[in-house]
């Protein structure tokens, strides 16, 4: 058996910063204490939030349907709407839940998801975001707005950022009449030094992990980000880094090990399979492999933001997110982050209903194989729908994948009995 992992400390003040801004969305939407946004993740909410939305992200929503492994209950329901099993499973999850009437916000008091008061989009990461706000539009019949980004992008160029920022220009007025407010240029700039603080400090908790042995993992990544997620532009999520890093950097100098017996290091290319998440971990840990970097759980660091220049910063953010880059630029990043961490092999997650943020279908995994000398590993899986994801094959799969990379580092990746 593998020993058991050692849960941060810090997971007590997660779970209160958390709860309390389920609470808030909650108070906004059903006591109409403020208007109620919805925001794709890396959408535009430090805007949101300047205006004074309650802001609600969707995917943290499906991710919770996801990591409660109750997703599958409710896909069928928006199958049956004509919504494809082939598109994605948060998208599906999420509108199941709803017509099935259910939500884990329950658990905060709210009565479902926050009815919104205006959806927002940014297809910087996948069309499906927009879809899936235009169905709730249509249900409530309130305005859907967004950013329509360039996606497949190379180097950055100028006039990609000049084309997002005035599309963000163009969003300040109708947001403002949704909201009944006027744009306050002092605290939108106190919004996007907040996302910029948060994000600094997330990077760090992120980069403790460059450390052998890494006191954190990929795992624990997933579910730390949430006040990265939720909160970006609101300082409680600086709070709550301030905590995080403090016990990462305690547990470095302990030498504290995530892993027991760390012998391999990888890096997760993919979503996360949010209802196996524990279940992975434990294998990798049986293994004595600690997965210490993701490109999931790096998307929240936004260094470009800047108060100084908040709609121009925002629009670069946005454009240069990794999932929004055409493969050149993803390669050279991941190779960045194998050099950084010292990885030794590199899991791909083949996500069935994401195929915007999945890597392994045009040669990449085996291109940067040849390149960098490490083995490279395809998992076939999904973000929420566990039907595309086989728990032995997976196992199997990780057994073979950990021999091959301890035969060539000439280590022992035996399994802890
Ligand atoms: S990026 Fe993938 S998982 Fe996320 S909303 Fe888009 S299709 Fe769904």
């Amino acid at each position: 058996m593998a020993a058991p992992r050692a849960e941060l400390t810090s997971t007590g003040a997660l779970r209160d910063t958390m709860a309390a801004y389920y609470r808030t969305l909650g108070d906004a939407a059903e006591n109409k204490s403020a208007p109620v946004a919805w925001c794709s993740s890396v959408g535009p909410a430090e805007l949101l939030r300047a205006l004074g939305f309650a802001v609600h992200f969707p995917e943290n929503h499906a991710a919770m349907l996801g990591a409660g492994r109750t997703a599958n209950r409710y896909l069928p329901v928006a199958h049956a709407q004509g919504y494809s099993q082939d598109i994605c499973s948060y998208l599906t999850s999420d509108i199941g839940a709803y017509l099935a009437g259910e939500s884990p916000l329950s658990a905060f008091g709210l009565h479902g998801v926050p009815r919104a008061d205006v959806l927002v989009f940014n297809t910087n990461q996948c069309r499906d975001v927009r879809d899936w706000f235009e169905w709730y539009g249509r249900q409530w019949n309130v305005p859907v707005v967004g950013i329509n980004s360039p996606r497949s992008v190379g180097d950055v160029a100028e006039a990609e950022v000049d084309d997002v920022t005035s599309q963000l220009e163009a969003l300040v007025p109708v947001l403002e009449g949704v909201a009944g407010a006027r744009l306050d240029s002092a605290r939108f700039a106190a919004a996007i030094g907040a996302a910029r603080e948060a994000s600094s400090l997330w990077e760090q908790c992120l980069k403790t992990a460059t450390h052998r042995p890494a006191p954190f993992t990929f795992f624990d990544g997933t579910i730390h980000m949430g006040p990265a997620v939720v909160l970006r532009g609101a300082a409680e999520a600086a709070t709550y880094y301030r905590t995080l890093l403090a016990e990462l950097e305690e547990r470095t100098l302990a030498g504290f090990h995530a892993v027991p017996g760390e012998t391999l290091r990888l890096y997760w290319d993919g979503m996360p399979i949010w209802g196996r998440l524990r279940a992975l971990s434990t294998t990798f840990a049986e293994f004595r492999t600690a997965v210490v970097a993701s490109t999931y759980c790096n998307s929240w660091i936004l260094s470009t933001l800047d108060p100084a220049d908040p709609l121009r910063s925002m629009a670069r953010a946005s454009v240069e997110l990794f999932i929004a880059r055409s493969d050149g630029p993803k390669e050279r990043y991941i190779e960045r982050m194998v050099e950084l961490y010292g990885i030794d092999g590199i899991v791909f997650h083949d996500c069935r209903t994401c195929p915007n943020n999945t890597n392994t279908r045009y040669g990449m995994p085996r291109r940067l194989s040849e390149r960098l000398g490490i083995p490279t590993l395809v998992l076939d899986g999904d973000v929420n729908d566990l039907r595309c994801f086989s728990d032995e094959q997976a196992r199997t799969n990780i057994e073979g994948f950990v021999e091959q990379l301890s035969d060539a580092r000439g280590v022992s990746g035996r399994r802890e009995n």
